[in-house]
């Protein structure tokens, strides 16, 4: 079974909090345990960006239920390519807030001063989750011993 890895960006929903964050990454962590999923998620108050890699059948399956779920909306993705390793091995949802982020690791890929990820280039948003991953390794917390 090909691995993939999927990587999507979304509108938070009206109402959708930190509360419901950590609700996300609670179930995330525990779903994708069982389903050998990996990834991080990155949430700035008005967008998520999810990078998830896995078995192909099993990151379909997830990206169906996260389409229908009401706590966001406009999910659109930036990349779906197969991949020969991952890159967050021992996390089964790494979590980074970008409202928190050095301004100039948000501006080093963004065309303007406005973080947007719907107007930048999945490559960027790609490079940019693991620039964001590499600079809080140590508060992201492995939560898998894979
Ligand atoms: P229930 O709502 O109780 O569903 C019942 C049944 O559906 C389950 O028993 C199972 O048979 C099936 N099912 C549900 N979820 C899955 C699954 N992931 N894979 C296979 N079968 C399933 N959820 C995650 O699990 N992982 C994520 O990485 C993730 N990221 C999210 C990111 C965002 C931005 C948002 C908004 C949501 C995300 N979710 C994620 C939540 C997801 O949309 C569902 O709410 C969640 O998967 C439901 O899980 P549950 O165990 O409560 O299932």
């Amino acid at each position: 079974m090909p691995m993939v890895r999927l990587i999507y960006v979304s509108e938070v929903a009206e109402g959708c909090g930190l509360q419901d964050v950590n609700d996300i990454l609670q179930i995330s962590r525990k779903n994708n345990e069982e389903n050998g999923i990996t990834g991080i998620l990155c949430y700035d108050g008005t967008h998520f960006i999810q990078w998830i890699e896995g078995a192909r059948e099993k990151i379909n399956a997830l990206y169906g239920f996260i389409l229908k779920d009401k706590r966001h909306g406009n999910v659109t993705i930036l990349e779906y390519s197969e991949i020969a390793k991952r890159e967050f091995q021992g996390w089964s949802m790494a979590y980074v807030s970008t409202e928190n982020t050095d301004r100039k690791t948000a501006f080093k890929y963004c065309a303007g001063h406005t973080f947007n990820p719907y107007l930048m280039a999945p490559e960027s948003v790609r490079l940019l989750l693991l620039d964001l991953a590499c600079e809080h390794e140590e508060s992201l917390g492995r939560t898998v011993d894979w």
